[in-house]
């Protein structure tokens, strides 16, 4: 098989959960340092990542004498921002992932940011495992540095355990309140199917980090080696037109090898795009740059590297999306569908009823970022359509239908994107609004100034 295993990815997988459920401090634990005390407020202000090496999680796991021979050279951990405010960076961050921990505090249980983790969790379909944290704090704990957690347990009193034990029933139930299933992970035998693990942790005495450990890495051995090894990954930034080349995209490269000839999956607006690459090219080195036409061509490319792709039907690609490669062993239905996730969870926000405004951005990720804003509890406004690039004709006709539906509805809010002159005379002609802005908040004052006034 062409498949080597050396050419297999590091595993991402990302710490979510509540602020102070000590998820900076779990990941010290492990590593052996002290961020958090150095942090701000101990809060993580940005998304820190942290590389595990192969050999660190072997020698961390030794003690439960499982096999922890690793197919992936480390796992890299992306510790997110534990503040409300950081609803963005953090979904960035889960979509990013191929696994994630979801970090609870033993004593306080879910709590509102545990369940937004959840939700995006659930909503982007990524596996995780819950690492109960802070089993130190219950009343009288006899601390087992760094052990394996049933050995920990067994040296624990009775009182010690019936506190563990109501409090993860406790716990257990709140997830089920949130349609999930979770055991400890140890009695976990569904592992990963509809049932997820818990592990009980301490990240100052660091009882439970190796079961935590070997539970990634087995999840890895188990789910994670097709998924690493077949495709390169790659992330759409720009669609632009060129002259001399037609609609290009420009993308990176965050792993593997992109070659002349591989048909590629983008996501589309409503279908996905398959074509092949016509042409890699990359800007010409500085000193040649006075030579014709200012791109190098390349017959292949590795990772991580910024290109421009140049392939057939490039037109409607969406900003922010993935770009697949499909392998020689992928079945194109399943790449095509993977294409198109993100648009679908996009999709699925749209109002049902309707009626609503329509929203332009220019990437996915804006205008993920702008529906999620139009939800929120002090702004509520529908959204009926949705568009990615600048507002043409036919969406402003989108937003004429709603001039019969409901007129204050006919407006059409225009994220980081341009209007074209023909849109902009039917918009003016039709009595549709448009609201352009570059910052979301700007765009609700001037829907609200808008709304107000019609209410006089
Ligand atoms: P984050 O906001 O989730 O990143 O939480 P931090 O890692 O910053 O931890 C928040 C606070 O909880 C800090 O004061 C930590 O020292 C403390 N903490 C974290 N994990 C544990 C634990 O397992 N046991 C105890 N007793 N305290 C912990
Ligand atoms: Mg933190």
């Amino acid at each position: 098989s062409s498949k080597s295993e050396d050419s297999l990815r590091s595993p991402i997988c990302c710490i979510m959960g509540h602020v102070d459920t000590g998820k900076t401090k779990l990941l010290d634990c492990i590593r052996g340092t002290n961020v958090q005390e150095g942090e701000a407020g101990g809060i993580t202000q940005q998304i820190g990542a942290t590389y595990f090496p192969a050999e660190n999680i072997r020698e961390r796991t030794k003690e439960l004498k499982a096999d922890a021979k690793l197919k992936v050279p480390g796992l890299l951990v992306i510790d997110t921002p534990g503040h409300e405010s950081f609803t963005n960076l953090r979904s960035r961050g889960s979509g990013l992932c191929d696994i994630a921990i979801l970090v609870v505090d033993i004593t306080h249980g879910l709590e509102p940011q545990t369940i937004e983790s959840l939700n995006l969790l659930k909503m982007r379909n990524t596996e995780f495992v819950v690492a109960l944290n802070k089993i130190d704090r219950l009343y009288g704990w006899k601390v087992c540095r760094n052990a394996p957690i049933v050995k920990a347990m067994k040296q624990q009193s009775k009182d010690v355990q019936f506190e563990f034990n109501t409090r993860l029933t406790q716990i257990v139930t709140q997830f089920k309140e949130q349609g999930i299933n979770t055991e400890l992970y140890y009695k976990n035998k569904e592992m990963g199917k509809d049932t997820f693990s818990i592990i009980p942790t301490s990240a100052i005495s660091g009882e439970g980090i190796p079961d935590l450990l070997l539970l990634l890495v087995q999840w890895t051995q188990k789910t994670m080696v097709d998924r690493l090894t077949y495709s390169s990954e790659c992330t759409v930034l720009e669609v632009k037109a060129i002259e001399g080349h037609g609609t290009t995209i420009d993308v990176v490269l965050i792993n593997g090898i992109l070659h002349e000839g591989d048909q590629i999956i983008v996501c589309g607006m409503q279908d996905p795009i398959v074509t092949s690459i016509r042409a890699l090219l990359t800007p010409h080195p500085m000193k040649e740059l006075r030579i014709k036409g200012s791109y190098l061509h390349h017959k292949e490319i590795k990772a991580a590297q910024s290109i421009k792709i140049n392939a057939q039907g490039l037109e409607h690609a969406i900003a922010g999306t993935s770009l697949y490669v499909v392998g020689p062993d992928d079945d194109v239905e399943n790449v095509k569908e993977a294409a198109m996730e993100d648009m679908r969870s996009v999709m699925s926000r749209i109002d049902k009823s309707g009626e609503g405004v329509h929203v332009q951005a220019s990437t996915l990720g804006s205008l993920e970022a702008l529906l999620e804003f139009l939800k929120t509890d002090e702004v509520r406004i529908p959204v009926s359509g949705i568009g990615i690039g600048p507002v043409h004709k036919k969406d402003v006709m989108k937003a004429i239908v709603m001039l019969e539906k409901k007129k204050e509805y006919a407006i059409i809010l225009a994220f980081d994107v341009k209007v074209t002159q023909e849109a902009r005379e039917l918009a003016d002609e039709a009595g549709v609004k448009i609201f352009i802005a570059d910052i979301i908040y700007h765009l609700f004052d001037q829907f609200k100034a808008y709304i107000d006034n019609l209410k006089e």
